[in-house]
């Protein structure tokens, strides 16, 4: 790979025909049009907060170099901004009078508005841009090096950049596209941000069964997304059609997983509501995630519920009840022990050889507390656990 570093460029430069798109969040060319500021694998503009797009004119006001910038030279009359994009687009839409800034003395002022000087101070400074030129893999593999100021591009944003093409154009255009109406409905059972390609992540995960950049590679050239948008909207139909209630825990979960498991299997959508009410209220299942996947499974797998345990306070009175009665009988203080006829039934276990045992089970409605607990030796805990 070449790279050539350049100081000649300014401000001035970069803006002549500068061109922001608002509806898009977008910069999109500058240097006369040589210069596409986001190509397809850039995320969107997310200076755009009034901080991060002042700080970058201010630096510029104050002299203070902003930075390498990092262009990839594709064809003689073509360049393509590889890092720094968020910088360009700040100071081309101050430059073109989107956003103002304060002055010394706290005046919202536009670019048009400034003196003279200070207007000349912000087009005359030159940029430190290095252009780079090399085939596509070393371009990328290099992008992953260098993208480390900033926000950091994130697993999805690096592979958008890596199989760019018309696939992630038409892709982007539905799952990471804020103006989507849908959005709203999905991120009640996707986490993240549609501008960060959440969203994007998860249909692309479901429908590869986790095999996204593979799923990528083979499609980068489709000139549709049939496959993808069909198959995510087969999970989200199946999710909101199972489960009428829409709770917050419902967030992230790996509903492509849970699809593929279970969307062949018929559910009461009204049973599985009155079943799903009951766990929530019951104070002993505590982990609330994991009663979607035990309601798929037939109400079966208690594990994924992580039901309260028995406290150490608990464990110890019953260890100390239950064995003083065994040595006052003379056997063992594990009832189950207690009913053989090996060497055991008359074993005194300590208390850190015992575990608590819920003597009716808490899927049969069996409660957490003293009344219900039992101790017993490990080795019949484990095989009553078992059955
Ligand atoms: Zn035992």
């Amino acid at each position: 790979m070449k790279t050539t570093l350049r100081t000649d460029i300014t401000v001035k430069d970069i803006c002549d025909g500068f061109v922001y798109n608002e509806l898009e969040g977008k910069g999109l060319f500058g240097l006369s049009g040589k210069l596409t500021i986001q190509p397809e694998y850039q995320r969107n503009y997310i200076y755009a907060d009034g901080k991060k797009d002042v700080a970058v004119v201010e630096s510029l006001l104050k002299g203070y170099p902003l930075g390498l910038i990092y262009f990839v030279k594709v064809s003689e009359d073509n360049l393509e901004v590889l890092d720094g994009q968020q910088r360009i687009t700040s100071f081309g839409r101050y430059v073109t009078d989107k956003f103002a800034v304060k002055d010394e003395n706290g005046m919202e002022q536009y670019f048009r508005g400034i003196a003279a000087d200070k207007q000349a101070k912000i087009l005359d400074a030159q940029l430190l841009i290095y252009e780079c030129e090399g085939t596509e893999s070393e371009i990328k593999e290099w992008f992953k090096t260098i993208n480390i100021a900033g926000v950091p591009l994130n697993d999805q944003e690096l592979l958008n950049s890596v199989y760019s093409g018309p696939f992630v154009t038409l892709a982007k255009a539905e799952f990471s596209n804020s103006q989507n109406a849908n959005t709203q409905k999905w991120s009640a059972y996707i986490r993240g941000s549609v501008n960060r390609q959440d969203f994007l992540e998860r249909a692309l995960d479901w429908v590869s069964k986790g095999n996204i950049g593979d799923y990528m590679s083979r499609h980068r050239y489709d000139t549709d997304i049939k496959e993808l948008k069909t198959y995510f909207n087969s999970v989200i139909d199946w999710v909101s059609g199972v489960f009428i209630d829409v709770e917050k825990e419902m967030r992230g979960l790996e509903w492509g997983r849970l699809y593929e498991e279970h969307h062949h299997k018929p559910y009461n959508p009204a049973k599985i509501s009155a079943e799903l009410r009951k766990l929530y209220a019951d104070p002993y299942v505590s982990n609330k995630k994991g009663i979607f996947e035990y309601l798929l499974g037939g109400s079966v797998d208690t594990k994924l519920l992580t039901v309260r345990v028995f406290d150490e306070a608990t464990k110890k009175s019953v260890y100390a009840k239950q064995t003083a009665q065994a040595k006052a009988k003379g056997v063992s203080n594990c009832p189950l022990c207690a009913l053989g006829h090996d060497a055991n039934q008359s074993k005194i276990w300590k208390l850190n050889e015992m575990d608590a045992d819920h003597v009716t089970a808490w899927s049969k409605g069996g409660a957490t507390d003293r009344a219900n607990c039992q101790m017993l030796c490990k080795t019949h805990n484990q095989a009553k656990g078992n059955r």
